[in-house]
């Protein structure tokens, strides 16, 4: 099936072939790139001899290959490859290079908790089943196949594409975005060594249905991480012969102290999570969340029936606590004398992380010390851009009863690599869903898996938006609407 895109509004003739998009996402989902790689049965099986990144990055550069269009697999560690590919500017670039990013690591999977193979790459009944259908080979696939569009297209183009599916992103990037960016930032520049104006990323894009209206969400923004220990000590000693200077039971009360405080943090609402909810009917929530927590809990509650929804609705409010990882003792007649609790905290842009640990410090008094281990800011890209823009007119031609906002997502992406290099990342893999579609449900889920339906509607959008963006001299330029 083809999509016939051209007009005069475009000014690129695009190609877009939805099949070759499918076909790649199963392919993409049969070849089981576990993160971690050791981890996995896969491996064990002889399934994986490759490091299944590496086989998926070679995959890709194959396909980009037969069609004329040069790829890199670029390993910075033996296994754990990524691909790297660019279309060049028709001529001298007049403006710097688009990325399309995305990683081709996938989460492990309880294989016994699944309806299907998770790496059988199965289409049922129009949806698309097994592990990386929705986080995130869908868009691995969708940037393949505007890729090949591109090129097949002849077009001129005003900028650089570059394409960059990277291995593990799943486990913090090390091997993949955040190595690549430290070692080989070139990649992401173009010839004169500007760094790329824009990269389209994962999770960003998708429809909601709320309140029988349906939103599509323009990733702008993503919250800072903040891996954290906490550490106690205490006497060791016999079981026998309790004493009050116990690890363990000191570790309770801090992590109790935390979570207590956590109950009780106040909302911030950013300038994005306020029109956010604004544009979403929940205008309530905005102005409840700051001075009545548990009013503003109440509205989510009762106007969010996804429970998913719900919880990323309310950890958009505030900077978020978790606990959860906790160690001390390792026999029930020995008292301890350590413990130790691992903490995940999620930052709102705007918020001092440094000050937020000496506030936790303070909470857990003597008790504990807090220990940063992993520090990552928030990240936060203008929401009036260009290409913003270009989503918003795309996802108007295409769905013009929805409403497209832009939002902040409470995970972190490979977005913090890229933001060391200055370049926007902007959550763009767009998808139209059923209502009652558990799509959030699905990332690192059981039974992950995406509705055809879904992807014919996101690849023309992904491609309108993309050729709109760096389509050459001959497209015209986007102008934005007045206000
Ligand atoms: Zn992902």
């Amino acid at each position: 099936m083809s999509f016939d895109r051209a007009g005069p509004d475009l000014g690129l003739d695009l190609d877009l072939d939805l099949d070759e998009c499918v076909e790649h996402l199963r392919s993409l989902i049969r070849i089981p790139s576990v993160n971690p790689p050791d981890g996995g049965p896969e491996v064990a099986a002889g399934r994986d001899p490759l490091g299944g990144e590496t086989a998926a990055a070679r995959y890709c550069a194959e396909v980009l290959g037969d069609a004329g269009i040069a790829a890199e697999v670029i390993e910075l560690t033996p296994g754990r490859g990524s691909c790297v590919a660019r279309l060049p500017a028709t001529g001298p670039a007049t403006d710097p290079p688009l990325i399309l990013l995305s990683h081709l690591d996938v989460v492990p999977v309880d294989a016994e908790s699944w309806s299907r193979d998770p790496f059988g790459g199965e289409l049922i009944d129009g949806v698309v089943w097994g592990r990386g259908a929705v986080d995130m080979k869908n868009m691995v696939a969708m940037e393949l196949a505007v890729m090949l569009a591109l090129k097949r297209s002849g077009a001129s183009l005003r900028r650089d594409v570059i394409f960059v599916a990277v291995a593990d992103e799943e486990a913090g990037g090390e091997h993949g975005a955040r190595g690549l960016v430290e070692q080989r930032p070139e990649l992401f520049h173009d010839g004169d060594g500007r760094p790329a104006a824009a990269a389209l990323n994962e999770v960003g894009g998708y429809s909601i249905t709320l309140g029988g209206r349906r939103f599509y969400t323009i990733q702008v923004a993503e919250k800072g991480i903040v891996w954290t220990r906490l550490r106690t000590t205490g006497t060791p000693g016999h079981g026998s012969m309790p004493h009050t200077d116990n690890a363990a039971v000191k570790l309770a009360r801090a992590v109790d102290a935390v979570a207590a405080d956590q109950a009780g943090r106040s909302a911030r609402m950013t300038p994005v999570v306020a029109a956010f909810l604004a544009a979403l009917g929940l205008h309530d929530v905005a102005s409840l969340a700051q001075d009545d927590p548990a009013a503003a809990s109440a509205v989510l509650a009762n106007r969010v029936t996804d429970p998913v929804m719900r919880r990323s609705l309310d950890a958009m409010l505030r900077d978020t606590v978790t606990t959860t990882v906790l160690r001390s003792g390792k026999k029930v007649n020995v008292m301890p004398g350590a413990g130790e609790a691992e903490l995940d905290i999620r930052t709102l842009p705007g918020t001092d992380q440094a000050e937020l640990l000496a506030h936790l410090q303070r909470v857990v008094g003597d008790q504990a010390s807090v220990e940063p281990v992993v520090a990552l800011p928030a990240v936060e890209w203008p929401a009036d851009a260009e290409i913003v823009g270009l989503m918003h007119q795309a996802l108007a031609r295409a769905d013009p009863d929805a409403t497209a906002v832009p939002t902040m997502i409470t995970p972190g992406t490979d977005a913090k690599a890229l933001a060391q290099l200055g370049i926007p990342c902007y959550g763009f893999a767009p998808l139209r869903l059923e209502p009652d579609f558990p799509f959030l449900e699905l990332f690192h889920g059981h039974d992950e898996r995406v509705p055809i339906s879904a992807l014919a509607f996101g690849l023309p959008v992904l491609g309108e938006v993309v050729a709109r963006y760096v389509g050459g001299a001959d497209a015209p330029k986007y102008r934005p609407q007045p206000a």
